[in-house]
């Protein structure tokens, strides 16, 4: 945990956030500026940067992020009409929050192309 990052305050509780679902290893919680009609933040427990960063971590860790993330599309009505899990890595992604999460968009139909 880092005294500085907003989301190891949230997965702490010591910042308010709409959280849907936390366990011993993971937290989600509702975007502050949503880009679709449904978008959650899948966010590993520990403090890792980014995925860049993430060579060192048990795997186990980035595996569960995902299978939550299919966990609570199920629980949010959209895991038939589908969505996308994205990670944003650099300033090239447009990361702006320095703590690993997996944006989960989903409940309208998404743009593409991607990049
Ligand atoms: P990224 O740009 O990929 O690093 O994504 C960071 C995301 O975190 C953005 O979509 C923000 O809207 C979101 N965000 C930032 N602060 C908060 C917060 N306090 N609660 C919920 N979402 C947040």
């Amino acid at each position: 945990m880092t005294d500085s990052c907003i989301f190891c305050a949230i997965v702490a509780g010591r910042q308010p956030a709409r959280t849907v679902y936390q366990d011993e290893t993971v937290t989600v919680f509702w975007d502050i500026h949503p880009q679709a009609r449904i978008h959650l933040l899948i966010v590993p427990n520990q403090h890792i940067r980014s995925l860049a960063e993430a060579e060192d971590v048990d795997p186990a860790l980035l595996g569960r992020c995902l299978q939550v993330a299919a966990k609570v599309a199920r629980e949010q009505g959209i895991a038939e009409t589908g969505y996308r899990v994205v990670t944003n890595v650099g300033p090239h992604a447009g990361q702006s929050v320095f703590h690993l999460h997996f944006h989960l968009l989903g409940g309208n139909p998404l743009r593409l192309p991607l990049g």
